[in-house]
């Protein structure tokens, strides 16, 4: 997440007041008179209509400070060391994960749709007990866990049901 553009530039000296949806002040950039220097707080943006200085809050760091964009980032106290390798695992696994549940959820669910088409006793019951896997598994696709998906990814995989 990124830090607030207002705080960073209130931070470094900027005076803001409110108009509107806007916070304004006098640029830090430019030999400014009245005060043409703008935040939009929602977009974490700021423009200058005197000196077309914009951007987001780091452009706002390294043009006032005049500094490099690593020093930006130190100045506003930004721990940027990127993902760790689990953190990408985590995240293949969540993204995976989801796509799996979601088309396995959909067979299932059409899967018993049809078996409880079937009328004819004898076949019906036959279906009984593979009716109540299917059952299993859609409770935990819907109602499991992230570990208890893995775990029934895992098992479908040695064993599909279908
Ligand atoms: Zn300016």
């Amino acid at each position: 997440m990124k830090p607030s553009i207002t705080d960073a530039a209130r931070n470094m000296g900027i005076e803001l007041s409110q108009r509107g949806n806007e916070l304004v002040g006098v640029c830090p950039l430019h030999q400014d008179t009245d005060p043409s220097f703008s935040i939009n707080p929602d977009k974490g943006v700021f423009l200058c209509r005197g000196c077309n200085a914009g951007g987001d809050v780091y452009d706002l760091v390294m043009a006032v400070r005049g500094c490099s964009f690593v020093e930006a980032k130190e100045y506003l106290g930004v721990k940027d060391n990127g993902p760790t390798r689990e953190d990408l695992r985590q995240r293949a696994i969540r993204n995976g994960l989801r796509g799996w549940c979601r088309d396995y959820l959909s067979t299932l669910v059409t899967l018993r749709n049809i078996y409880e088409e079937v009328t004819d006793p004898e076949f019906r019951a036959s279906l009984a007990d593979e009716l109540l896997v299917i059952q299993h598994h859609i409770d935990i696709l819907i109602y499991g866990t992230q570990d208890d998906k893995v775990a029934l990814a895992r098992e479908v995989a040695r064993t599909p049901l279908i």
